[in-house]
């Protein structure tokens, strides 16, 4: 190994919130850390842009109870919360387009598809907490050994309650229910703690808003760690021996350290050259599919017509929308997730054709105001070279099993964060930021 690479304590590879958290808190310890990002901005996925003179989140953006991690961090850093927009009536898009108004998480659909429903979701709450969200695979054979969509045909009755849970694995993970194991949705929902932790506006995932963005947080950090940040560096080599690691970018530039965080999404881990290499089962893991739309609009209008701007479409091709104006409510903005399988099927589609099916869309939802918005932004997760989809990784069946011991487990002088690592808060801001933390304890333990 080359003595002629600069050299520091610690090198963490990524600059989302994981990486970022990280870093700052090592270099609070007193350590050298060295932070590398593919991209030209940091934030990973939450990402923001200017509309109107207001940042607007274009990743990750809700937080809530229970995810105490981020919301000190924001306290920390003098970034304050505010609720999420919920006045009024949401909205129920059928399969044939019809819409209902609807108040609270369940929709109106039929009175027998409702009670299916709501046995499914018990059924999933008492399952997911047999599962231990440290140690997932354990004892759990079973619920690893098929997809969630096996377990929907097993266990609803009705041909609505199965419709409705299609939608809902869109609207939470962002992909098929045949695309993750039964047992990583009990985990998610272990780790956040309960299904109405995962879905709920008020008291759940969605409660809170950060003001100026979850991308404000990232920038917030980013300024402290301003000279230890090397923006457009993605790494594509790691060497390890007893006295250290090397680190190598793109362009040919090594760094050393003594030790290294890697704080990536899994597809992006998985790209990288260790040497040695690591064990197998650290190889690929699917990303959901998520494009996220954000219309800006002169006003919240759907508010004076007693709508919360949330809905939830089982027509397609949105899965739901939110209401995320600015707290002062002066502008009005919406967002839109089209996941899963819809969103592979737009993305072929060419820029206009899309404009135009979302702009439809959100009309046909909240009226033909909501077709004509001042700003229209699109952002198409699974086409971010560094990211690869969202809003996190898909254990698909077996992969659990597999991974098992090796999911968090350093490799040697390779430690990992992310927020795919955290067993609190799995796939959110508070389980990146979690990570974040764990990893720059478990380092400076072995510094010291
Ligand atoms: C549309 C969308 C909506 C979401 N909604 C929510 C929400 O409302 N609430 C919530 O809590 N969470 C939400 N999430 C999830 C949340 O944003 C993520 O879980 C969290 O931001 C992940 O942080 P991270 O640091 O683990 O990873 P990332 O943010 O992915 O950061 C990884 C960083 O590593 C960089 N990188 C990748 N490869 C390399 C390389 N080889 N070398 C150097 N750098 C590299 C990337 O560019 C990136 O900056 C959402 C995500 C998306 C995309």
């Amino acid at each position: 190994m080359s003595h002629h690479h600069p050299s520091v304590d610690v090198i963490v590879v990524g600059a989302g919130m994981a990486g970022l958290v990280c870093a700052e808190r090592l270099r609070g310890r007193g350590r050298e850390v060295l932070l590398l990002e593919a991209r030209d901005q940091v934030g990973g996925r939450t990402a923001g842009i200017e509309v109107d003179g207001e940042t607007v989140d274009l990743g990750g953006q809700f937080i809530g109870p229970g995810q105490d991690r981020i919301y000190a961090l924001a306290a920390e850093l003098g970034v304050p919360v505010f609720p999420t927009y919920t006045a009024g009536a949401n909205v129920l898009e059928t399969e044939t387009g019809r819409l209902r108004r609807f108040r609270g998480m369940v929709p109106r659909l039929g009175p027998l598809a409702l009670l299916d429903v709501a046995r499914a979701q018990s059924r999933l709450d008492r399952l997911a907490r047999t599962v231990d969200a440290e140690a997932p695979w354990r004892g759990q054979d079973a619920a690893d050994g098929q997809t969630l969509q096996s377990w929907i045909d097993r266990t609803l009755r009705t041909s609505g309650g199965r419709r409705f849970l299609v939608l809902a694995c869109r609207a939470i993970w962002a992909c098929e229910p045949s695309e993750l194991s039964l047992l990583h949705a009990l985990f998610y929902v272990k780790s956040a703690g309960s299904l109405a932790a995962v879905t709920d506006f008020e008291g759940g995932a969605q409660q809170d808003r950060l003001e100026g963005g979850a991308y404000g947080v990232a920038t917030r950090l980013a300024e402290r760690l301003g000279a230890s940040i090397r923006l457009n560096a993605p790494v594509q080599r790691i060497e390890q021996n007893d006295s250290g690691v090397v680190v190598t970018a793109k362009d040919g530039t090594s760094w050393r350290a003594r030790h290294v965080v890697v704080a990536v999404p899994p597809p992006l881990a998985a790209r990288i050259a260790f040497h040695p290499p690591l064990p197998a089962a650290r190889d690929d893991l699917p990303m959901g599919s998520v494009i996220k739309y954000v219309t800006g609009y002169p006003a919240p209008f759907w508010r004076q017509a007693g709508l919360s701007g949330s809905a939830l479409c089982m027509r397609g091709p949105i899965a739901m929308t939110v209401d995320s104006s600015p707290r002062s409510g002066r502008r009005g903005v919406l967002i839109a997730f089209v996941n899963g399988a819809p969103a592979r099927d737009l993305a072929a589609r060419s820029p206009e054709d899309r404009r135009g099916i979302l702009l439809d869309a959100l009309g046909h939802l909240f009226g033909p105001q909501a077709a004509t918005p001042a700003s229209f932004v699109e952002r198409n997760w699974n086409k971010e070279a560094f990211t690869r989809g969202a809003y996190s990784a898909l254990f698909p069946p077996g992969a659990w099993t597999r991974l098992g011991a090796a999911w968090r487990a350093p490799a040697g002088r390779i430690h990992w964060a992310g927020s795919e690592t955290s067993p609190r808060w799995y796939g959110y801001i508070d389980g990146a930021v979690r990570s974040g933390e764990a990893a720059a304890d478990a380092v400076a333990a072995r510094l010291s």
